[in-house]
């Protein structure tokens, strides 16, 4: 038993460890003078035991990918920490968009119209303003998620106009396997031409990169929760 506890601990302080890591290196970056880098911790296939130490230290705010897990997860946690903060940074189902609007405080995968109107319709019934990313498909990718770039103008428009939603910045996955940095600096360009303000990107291989061209939110998780595979697999 002694043990099994002595473990435990020293599996929560090197996840300090990580996390303090992470912070400090955000911290050197100097990408927007006037305003801090937020940290989100991406803690899907993580269980609310292993977060545990990150609430005790004073983190707030984290990422899940899909809003039944989430819900499973966070919902008795906010009475305890009502300052939570949580993001939507998974794929999200329109049919979801009423669960996801009470469950979280911003959503970084707004990508089609259908989507847009449910959150919208979903916003309206809660009454609840959720601020939204646009996610961009930078890479062209066929089986990517994310507004084809071509098509960003009309959705933005649409979002904007037509679904009066709070669109905060743009988001995007760069394609596996290659170097980010264009992709990063494709974002900020588009950001900056459609007067937004915030850029969502940066995971735990590519974070510094991001940070270098303007990355406001940075969503990381194996590089503070560890590794995923020994866990249940999420999407
Ligand atoms: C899982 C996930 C992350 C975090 O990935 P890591 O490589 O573990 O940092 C970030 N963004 C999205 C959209 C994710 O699904």
């Amino acid at each position: 038993m002694q043990d099994l506890k002595s473990r435990q601990q020293a599996q929560d302080e090197a996840l300090l460890q990580r996390f303090e890591a992470v912070q400090s290196t955000l911290s050197k970056q100097p990408s927007l003078p006037s305003c801090e880098v937020a940290l989100i911790v991406v803690t899907k296939t993580f269980p609310l035991a292993r977060i545990a130490p990150l609430l005790s230290h004073g983190h707030r705010r984290f990422g899940e990918n899909r809003v039944q897990e989430a819900s499973d997860k966070w919902d008795g946690v906010r009475d305890e920490y009502p300052d939570l903060c949580l993001h939507a940074v998974g794929a999200l189902q329109s049919n979801k968009a009423l669960q996801a609007v009470r469950l979280f405080d911003v959503i970084h995968s707004l990508d089609r119209p259908r989507l847009a109107y449910a959150l919208a319709e979903a916003m309206a019934k809660t009454s609840k303003n959720v601020e939204c990313f646009v996610q961009v498909n930078v890479g062209c990718e066929q089986q990517k998620a994310g507004v084809a770039l071509k098509e960003l103008e009309s959705f933005l428009r649409c979002c904007r106009e037509k679904c009066a939603l709070p669109v905060v910045g743009l988001m995007c996955l760069p394609p596996h396997e290659e170097t980010p940095a264009p992709y990063f600096a494709l974002l900020a360009n588009l950001a900056r031409e459609h007067g937004l303000l915030q850029l969502s990107m940066g995971m735990s291989a590519d974070y510094v990169e991001a940070l270098a061209f303007g990355a406001t939110h940075v969503r990381i998780g194996s590089a503070i929760m560890g590794s995923r595979d020994e866990n249940i697999p999420s999407a």
